[in-house]
C-alpha cells in the first residue's frame, strides 16, 4: 500500500468524457491533475455500450473543450467514433491518467482530501468527482421473477439483437436506450414489445432539419413552461397523438420534464415509426413475472422468451464518498454539478441532466470547475 502525496494538485475520479474535459481545462490553466480510472481505458462506458449506439446529440453540441470532432464524422457520431475521439483527446492533451485505480473511499480529513484506491492513498486539496451519472445499472425486481424461465438482462449487458433473432422480447422502460434497443431487436428479426409504466413525452431528433438540441439551446433562456407551450403544437404535428399508441402523455412538456423530473424524454430516432407501423407493441408497466412471461398493470398477460431492463442507471457517489452527505441525496445523486460544493475543494462534473445534452454540459462545467480551482490557488 503506497502513500502518494500530491500536495495541491487536483485529483479527478474517472477518465470518461467529464474526467478528460476537466484534465484538459486544468492543463490549459497551467494545473496538472491526476486522473484516477478504475478500468484500463478512457471512455470505458462507451466500450461497454451496445454496438448500434450513436449519439442522440449532434456533434457540434457534443464536443469537449479545445477539440472539435473530425470534419469527416457524421452529424450523429457512432459509439466507436466517440471512443476514437476520446482516445485522441487524452493522448494529444497528454493527460496524466492512472489506470486500474478504483476509488474505494474519499473523505475530507485534516484540511485535505484523502482518496483511497485498492493499493494507493492519494492526498489533494481539490477533488473532482467525474465518475459518471450512469455509474451503476438500476435493476428493479418483480414478484415471480425467479420462476421466469427466460433470460432477463439489463440494457448495460445488451450488445446487439443477434442472440434474440426469432424471439419474443420485452423491453421494459421508455428512455433513449430502450427506444434504440427496440429498433435494433426488430432489425435482427425479434418480435418486440415495450412495457411503459409512466406517462411520457417524445421529441424528434431534428425539427425541420435542425437538431433538437440547437432548438433547446436557443429556448434555454425561456421558462420551461413557456418553451413547452410554444413547442406543443409543433410536437403534436410531428410526433402525433401518443395516446393512440398505448402511451399516457405527461401533463407537462419536455422542458418542464427535464427540469422537474431530471429525465430526458425519448429522442425519437425511428421507434415511433415502428410503433405506428405495428412492428412494436406497447404495453403498460409490468406487475409481475410468470413462468413464461409477464403480467401488466391492466391485468393482461403475454409470453416472452427474454426481457431487457432498460431501467436506467444511478450515480451512487455515496458508494465511495464519505462524510459529505450534504453534497448528495440519500441515493447518492449529487445536489450540484459544475461548481464547488459545500465541502471545501469538492466538485462534481457531469451530473446535471441538461435539456441541451450532457456532453455539452460537461464541457461547460469543466471550464467552470477549472476556473474555480485556478482562482482558489492564486
Ligand atoms: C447509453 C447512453 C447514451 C448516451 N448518449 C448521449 C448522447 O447522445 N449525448 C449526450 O450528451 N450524452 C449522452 N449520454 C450521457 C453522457 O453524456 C455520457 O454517458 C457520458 O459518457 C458521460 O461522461 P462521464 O465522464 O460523466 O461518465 P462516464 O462516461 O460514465 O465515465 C465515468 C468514468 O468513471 C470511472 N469510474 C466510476 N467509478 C469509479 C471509481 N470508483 N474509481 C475509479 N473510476 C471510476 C468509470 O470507469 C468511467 O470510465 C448517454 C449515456 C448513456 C448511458
Amino acid at each position: 500500500m503506497s502513500d502518494f502525496s500530491i500536495d495541491k494538485n487536483p485529483i479527478v475520479i474517472g477518465a470518461g468524457p467529464a474526467g478528460l474535459a476537466i484534465g484538459a481545462c486544468l492543463k490549459r490553466a497551467g494545473i496538472q491533475s491526476i486522473i484516477l480510472e478504475q478500468s484500463d481505458k478512457v471512455g470505458s462506458a462507451w466500450h461497454r455500450h451496445y454496438d448500434r449506439l450513436h449519439l442522440h446529440t449532434d456533434k457540434k453540441n457534443s464536443e469537449l473543450p479545445y477539440a472539435p470532432f473530425p470534419r469527416e464524422y457524421p452529424r450523429y457520431i457512432s459509439r466507436t467514433q466517440l471512443i476514437e475521439y476520446l482516445e485522441t483527446y487524452a493522448r494529444k492533451l497528454q493527460l496524466d491518467i492512472r489506470f486500474g485505480q478504483q476509488i474505494r473511499s474519499a473523505c475530507y480529513e485534516n484540511d485535505q482530501w484523502e482518496i483511497q484506491t485498492q493499493d494507493t492513498l492519494y492526498h489533494a486539496s481539490n477533488l473532482v468527482i467525474a465518475a459518471g451519472y450512469a455509474r451503476e445499472p438500476n435493476i428493479p425486481t418483480w414478484p415471480g421473477q425467479d420462476s421466469f424461465k427466460g433470460a432477463v438482462i439489463h440494457s448495460s449487458q445488451y450488445k446487439n439483437g443477434e442472440p434474440f433473432k426469432g424471439q419474443k422480447v420485452l423491453v421494459i422502460g421508455f428512455g433513449n436506450s430502450s427506444g434504440e434497443i427496440a429498433i435494433d431487436l426488430w432489425a435482427h428479426g425479434a418480435q418486440v414489445s415495450l412495457a411503459v409504466r409512466s406517462a411520457v413525452n417524445v421529441i424528434p431528433r431534428e425539427l425541420f432539419g435542425i437538431p433538437i438540441l440547437s432548438i433547446g439551446i436557443v429556448q434555454g433562456k425561456l421558462p420551461p413552461k413557456l418553451a413547452d407551450a410554444i413547442n406543443a403544437p409543433i410536437l403534436r404535428a410531428v410526433i402525433g397523438d401518443l395516446t393512440k399508441y398505448g402511451f399516457r402523455k405527461l401533463p407537462y412538456g419536455p422542458a418542464t420534464q427535464i427540469q422537474n423530473d431530471k429525465h430526458i424524454p425519448l429522442i425519437d430516432i425511428g421507434t415511433m415509426k415502428l410503433i405506428k407501423q405495428g412492428h412494436l407493441t406497447v404495453y403498460p408497466g409490468v406487475t409481475e413475472f410468470t413462468e413464461t412471461g409477464v403480467e401488466f398493470l391492466d391485468g393482461k398477460q403475454a409470453q416472452f422468451d427474454s426481457v431487457i431492463l432498460a431501467t436506467g442507471y444511478r450515480p451512487r457517489v455515496n458508494a465511495f464518498l464519505q462524510g459529505a452527505s450534504n453534497t448528495h441525496d440519500e441515493a447518492g445523486t449529487p445536489a450540484s454539478s459544475g461548481r464547488e460544493t459545500s465541502m471545501p475543494g469538492l466538485y462534481f462534473c457531469g451530473y446535471y441532466v441538461s435539456p441541451t445534452g450532457m456532453l455539452r454540459e460537461i464541457g461547460i462545467e469543466a471550464m467552470q470547475i477549472s476556473a474555480a480551482i485556478a482562482k482558489n490557488k492564486t
